[in-house]
């Protein structure tokens, strides 16, 4: 298949742009919008603002200004969000408008090239805000590119921007249109015919099957979690295949065997997944399948166990079950500042369970994807419960965002991981 049945689709089925009779909306900032404008953050939020020049819709341009009048930049209007404009350019002379959201494309593309390990063709090609995209990711999985959105300011340059990514990545033969939960409920409310996402060419799916540091592996990126695949975990999952060799390994929170596959091809005896979602470990076992042409993976017994991870670790504890190596991977405890104490509190209590099945002197890789919890606090509440334990962890390696995935705000940033033994 060519890209040109993609681009002739992307074109003939989704928003160029809002309609020409929209207007603009001026924005007028006060002096805490301004600052934010100016150092440079993509969010202005809705009480930054001292006045608009009319209720635009979601995606119509916002032009912004500071409190004297004067042009400050452009970005795109979102009336239900408290971000109420995503600003996408500042300064003079950079309309927003295909070429523009090309050139962004084009910049992320670049700022990958030969940062991606070899023998990968899976990983993220624009991170959100932190590459000028706020609210929109770009993921690309071999010959699929996937834009998942989570704002409605995107849907009328959904098509643009689709062109704009797919120009700039010709293996993209399909593309996967994807949104976020929130967003999908806004656009079932209105009737739209975006709301259940698509899969261009028509006719299309989703499942791809990839290559991860020479690993294969497959992924719905229509369907699979996130994107299809956690590619924000590449590097520490490289990184616990080089501490598996001759150990048994236990991967909690494990989706689809992406730590464990790496477990077992650095040599691994045994690797037991674990995770609640059926369908995820029956993902990790054909994962298994999909790598036995490796001596060590075909070497190595792997066990899939659907089940709640706190429960599986009470069993696996309670049968005298040990392991050189636990590695921890939680969805994120805390989705607002509120949920930030009782997820510290999770946090401690998932590392004690853990260490109950960790043999001594094993291997804790224990990481967090909560944005409300800093890497500190989060640590700290690992270290801390380890030690009512009796066994204090040593920290040996702490890792943060892969260069795909950058966090250029403080809001941004959300992965963090934490090697220790004990
Ligand atoms: N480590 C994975 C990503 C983990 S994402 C990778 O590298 O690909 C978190 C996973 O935790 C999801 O697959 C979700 O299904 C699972 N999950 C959430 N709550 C759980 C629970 N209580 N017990 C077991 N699995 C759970």
């Amino acid at each position: 298949m060519s890209q040109g049945l993609l681009t002739e689709q992307i074109l003939k089925l989704l928003p160029l742009g809002p309609s020409t009779s929209r207007k603009n909306v001026a924005v007028r900032l006060k002096p805490k919008g301004e600052q934010a404008m100016r150092q440079g953050h993509p969010w202005i939020f809705e009480d930054s603002i001292e006045r608009i020049s009319h209720s635009g819709a979601p995606g119509d341009l916002a032009v912004v200004f500071d409190g004297k009048g004067s042009f400050m930049g452009a970005g795109l209007f979102d009336p239900g969000s408290l971000v109420r404009v995503k600003v996408l350019s500042r300064g003079r002379g950079t309309p927003v408008d295909g070429d523009f959201l090309k050139a962004k494309a084009a910049e992320a593309i670049a700022a990958r090239a030969g940062r991606i390990p070899p023998e990968t063709d899976a990983y993220r090609v624009a991170n959100g805000d932190s590459d000028g995209f706020p609210g929109l990711v770009a993921d690309l999985y071999a010959d699929i590119l996937v834009l998942k959105v989570y704002s409605p300011a995107w849907i009328p340059w959904l098509g643009l921007c689709a062109k704009a990514f797919a120009e700039g990545l010709p293996q993209a033969r399909r593309l996967a249109l994807r949104l976020s939960r929130e967003l999908q409920r806004l656009l079932e409310a209105e009737g739209s015919a975006l709301a259940d996402g698509l899969v261009l060419p028509e006719g299309q799916d989703g499942l791809v099957t990839f290559r991860e540091n020479g690993l294969l592996f497959e992924a719905d990126a229509q369907r699979g979690q996130k994107t299809g695949f956690f590619l924000d975990q590449r590097d520490n999952r490289a990184e616990v295949g080089s501490l598996s060799s001759g150990r048994r390994a236990l991967n909690l929170f494990s989706y689809s065997g992406g730590f464990s596959l790496y477990a077992a091809r650095g040599g691994a005896k045994q690797v037991v997944s674990v995770d609640f979602s059926k369908p995820a470990i029956e993902a990790a076992c054909r994962n298994f399948s999909l790598n036995m042409a490796i001596p060590s993976v075909a070497a190595c017994r792997h066990e899939g166990v659907a089940g709640d991870a706190f429960e599986v670790l009470a069993s696996l504890a309670s049968e005298g079950r040990r392991f050189e190596l636990v590695v921890v991977d939680p969805p994120s405890f805390a989705k607002s500042a509120a949920e930030v104490p009782g997820a510290l509190r999770s946090y401690g209590r998932l590392c004690k369970s853990a260490l109950r099945v960790l043999a001594p002197g094993g291997t804790l890789v224990f990481a967090s994807c909560s944005s409300r919890v800093d890497a500190d606090a989060f640590i700290g509440a690992v270290c801390a419960a380890a030690s009512e334990t009796g066994r204090p962890l040593r920290e040996f390696k702490r890792t943060f965002h892969a260069p795909d995935h950058p966090a250029r705000f403080k809001e941004s940033s959300y992965l963090k991981c934490l090697y220790a033994t004990a």
